[in-house]
Order: C-alpha cells, then structure tokens, then sequence
C-alpha cells in the first residue's frame, strides 16, 4: 500500500509537470478547435525542447498595433462612451456566439505564440521557457472560459437570467504580461461586458500582441472592435478618472494589495476583484524525498527570478529535515547552480528582474535581520540591478518582516520547527493565504495539513507555483484577494461577472 501511495504522489509530481510537444507545427486558422486544453505546465527551466524555434524567435521583431492614447480625463471618456455604445449588443449576443469568439481567439492566440513569447522576452525579461507555457495557459483560458459563457444563458440555469456586469476595465500585472491580461479580458468578455484593458507600465507591447489576436478573431465574426480597447494611459489622475468613472460598472485587477486600497480609496462602491499578494511557504516535513522537495522549493521560488504572487518565499523545515546536512547541502548547491543570465540566452534558468531591486525587495537581498545568516548569499551581477544570482536566508524569525513580507524577487527564507503543526501556524501567520506547498510522503501528514492550511492553491509534493486552468483554478484567501472568491480558470469565475435575474416561466 504504501509503495503504491509513494508511486501516486511520484505520478502527480510527474503529471504537474507534463510538457507540450515541440516543435510547434504551424497553426492552421482553418482547422476545427481541439478538443480540451492545452493543459499548460509551469515550465522545467531545465530543459527547452525545441532551440531551433526558440532561437528564431529570439530573432523576431514584431509589429504591435497602437493602443488608444489616453492623456486626458475627456480621452477617458470617450473611451468608456465607445464601450458604453457597443454594452447592448455585447450583451445581447447569445452565450453560443460569445464562445465561439473566444474559441477563435484560442485559435488566433495559438497563432500568434512566437510573437509573444518574442515580445515577452524583450520587454519582461522572462526566458522563453517561463513565458511559453503562459501561451498556453492564455489559449486555455479561452478555451475554458468559452465552455463556461455557454453555461450562463439558453436555458442553462433555469429560471434564473444572466445580465452582464457592463463596462469592465482590466488592468493587469507585468509578471505574467500574456496570461493574466488576456484571462481577465477573456472571462468579461465571455460574461457579455465590453472590456477597456490597461496594461501594465512595463509590458504594454505584451498585452498589445495578444489583444490583437483577440482582435482577429472579432474581425472575423463580425464582433465591433470597441467590445475590447486597449489604452495607454498614465496612472494618477487619469487613471483615477478610469476606474472611478460612473459607467464603469467592474474592474478586475491584478496586483499588490496596495493598488487594491488605492482603487477602494477612489471609489468604495467600487465592484472591484482582485487577486492580489501572497507570501507562500513551503512545507518539507521529515518523510519527504529531498530530491523532489529541494527541486521543487528551487523551482517555486526563482521561476521568473521570484516575481510571481505564487512563488515561495518561505522554505519551512520541520523536526529531522531542519536539521539534514543533506537537505541543505543539495539547497544551497543547488540555488548556487542555477545560471543567471540575459533571457535571450537559451541556458539562463534565472533571467533579470523586469525592473531593479529596490526598496524592501532591495533590503531583503542585501540585508540580514536579527538570527539571519545567508546560506547562500545574493549577488548583483549588473549595474542596473536587475540581475541577481538569488540567494537563500537561514534563521527567519516568527514575526520577523521576512517571515510576514511579500518581496517578489529572487531571495528565500528557511524557518526551522519542530512539529508539523508549528509549520502550518507560521505558514497561517502571514496576512496573505495565496500558494502554499507541502513535501511529505506521510498520507496523515497531508490530511492534517490540508485540512488547517488556509491558502486558496494548496499543492502536495508539487512545486508551487504555475496553476492550471480547470485542473488547479488559481486564486487565494484572506489578503490575498479581494471580491466573492471565484479562481481564475475555475467553475465560478465567469458567473460572477455579472448578476442573476430571476426570470419567471412565461405561458
Ligand atoms: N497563476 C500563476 C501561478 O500559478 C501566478 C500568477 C501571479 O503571480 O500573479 O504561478
């Protein structure tokens, strides 16, 4: 029994990490959707399958169209007056044909992948290996949200009718510059809202290619471009006017908790959801392999050099495994081995921050807190400060701003403790509740665990961080969002961009 509990887990650690095939044939816009998702996998740095295809498209130059200029409060809102023109007919399309737009956008999306792996790679620093799978995830989202805007309407919840939010702005991250905007832009679109997407300051271009693969698609069926606009706009004041403007009814943010207060503190009627920080740990009790465990808290806390909300920051080592000369030894070697380097390198495993460390992140790779020591130190390798060779930090105190602080960049903290329960209440003690992992082949361990940890993706004998749509929906607790729940790439999360309506049986 237990030789087959330990294969399970081996299994699930193997599934998680299921590549796609490369090379990629060319797509062909003509064929019918697939069936299912493309099941994205966080990426094994490791290995890149296919140089060739990552080299030619380390090569491209690509063409991204301009987005609307904003640059004052009346751009602003013409821009809302154009979303509100076309708010009717989005809405009033049947939920058939808003998936089968958005099963043409996976396809236009597919297309479009080297262009965006090319321009993430130039504008967000990401290695092509970090950013592919986003690809994926984005055609999934489409794909999967399409399958749930069929759910809302012709007769799918009886009694009870869909009216959409309405004008919905997005304003998305940097980190995961394909994925996360073109996820939040696809499930309003899916719940029938027009969408104003503004993307991040440092990842414009990113969002600009995949928008337009969406524009393709809505060329082809006869959608009107201005059910989705993409703005370049400056913050403060005119950002303000956007999400406080009386006919914008949603906005879905991606982002620190402190963009989420800014935006409540403009407007507190505000229907706003958020996914916003996470300071995730790690749990490895005694029973686990050192091999996977070391692997994956590697994986989870320098994939794209520690700048996803996911990522772990806390290495939590319970009783015989804080104290294993092994397990140290093979962290330190190696979180030493991992090659920093441009992204446009195909050997990098650790390619720069998007922009320089500064402020706390800056602290955290070049200072130590009380009973801190570093069991493998930081190390800046350029001018700018962007370019880390991460680093690992021992003796992180309970209470201490590392154990409570979200830093995301490339630096991890190991606690020690002696009991499980002592891990899960440090793991608990933090204000967020976004990833949390365990590493154990003890099946009562990871019940006890499960059953107290208050993340929203709890993940065993996995690295951390890389969700998958349907099959891990992404989305935390407690600070770690803001709005009913729902997770991106779950059940739920289309059916609450908008509100039900009773509709009585009519003879
Ligand atoms: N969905 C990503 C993951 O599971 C994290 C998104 C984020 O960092 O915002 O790793």
């Amino acid at each position: 029994q237990e030789q087959a509990f330990l294969a399970s887990v081996r299994d699930a650690a193997t599934v998680s990490t299921r590549r796609r095939r490369t090379p990629r044939p060319p797509v062909d816009l003509d064929a019918p959707a697939p069936e299912g998702f493309e099941n994205a996998p966080d990426t094994d740095p490791a290995v890149l399958e296919s140089r060739a295809w990552a080299q030619e498209v380390l090569t491209r130059r690509v063409e991204v169209p301009e987005p609307v200029r904003i640059r004052s409060t009346d751009d602003v809102d013409a821009v809302v007056a154009r979303a509100v023109a076309v708010r009717e007919h989005w809405a009033g399309v049947t939920p058939a044909q808003r998936a089968a737009l958005l099963h043409r956008a996976a396809v236009h999306l597919e297309a479009a992948r080297s262009d965006l792996v090319a321009t993430a790679v130039q504008e967000a620093g990401k290695t092509v290996p970090e950013v592919d799978p986003e690809v994926s995830e984005a055609v999934d989202f489409a794909r999967y949200y399409a399958e749930r805007a069929v759910e809302l309407g012709d007769g799918a919840t009886p009694h009870a009718v869909f009216r959409p939010d309405g004008v919905t702005v997005v304003t998305p991250p940097w980190n995961f510059p394909v994925a996360i905007p073109i996820g939040s832009v696809l499930a309003a679109l899916a719940a029938g809202s027009p969408v104003v997407i503004k993307p991040a300051p440092p990842t414009p271009r990113c969002a600009g290619v995949a928008v337009a693969a969406v524009h393709r698609a809505m060329d082809e069926l006869g959608v009107p471009r201005d059910v989705l606009q993409v703005v370049d706009s400056p913050e403060g004041e005119i950002g303000r006017h956007l999400v406080s403007h009386p006919d914008v009814a949603r906005v879905l943010l991606t982002g620190s908790i402190e963009t989420a207060r800014l935006f409540g503190g403009w407007r507190p009627d505000l229907d706003v959801i958020a996914e916003t920080s996470g300071k995730n740990a790690l749990i490895v009790t005694p029973s686990a392999d050192v091999d996977l465990a070391v692997a994956d808290a590697v994986r989870s806390a320098f994939g794209h050099a520690g700048q996803k909300c996911s990522a772990a920051s806390l290495l939590v080592l319970v009783g015989a495994a804080g104290r294993s000369q092994r397990l140290h030894r093979q962290l330190a070697d190696a979180v030493r081995s991992l090659r920093v380097g441009p992204p446009t390198d195909l050997s990098t495993v650790v390619g720069p921050l998007t922009e320089p460390a500064s402020g706390k992140l800056l602290d955290a790779l070049t200072a130590l807190d009380e009973g801190e020591r570093w069991l493998v130190q930081p190390e800046r390798l350029d001018d700018e400060g962007r370019l880390w060779r991460p680093g690992v930090k021992h003796g992180v105190r309970p209470g201490s701003p590392f154990h409570l602080t979200e830093y995301f960049g490339p630096v991890l903290g190991v606690m020690r403790v002696e009991t499980l329960d002592e891990a899960i209440d440090l793991q608990n003690a933090v204000p967020f509740g976004l990833t949390g992992g365990i590493h154990s082949l003890d099946e009562r361990e990871i019940a006890h665990w499960l059953e107290r940890v208050e993340v929203g993706n709890a993940y065993v004998n996995r690295h951390i961080t890389g969700a998958i749509v349907q099959r891990q929906p992404f989305g935390g607790w407690k600070a770690s969002s803001i709005g009913p729940g729902a997770k991106a790439g779950g059940p739920n999360y289309v059916a609450q961009l908008g509100r039900w309506q009773d509709a009585p049986d009519v003879p």
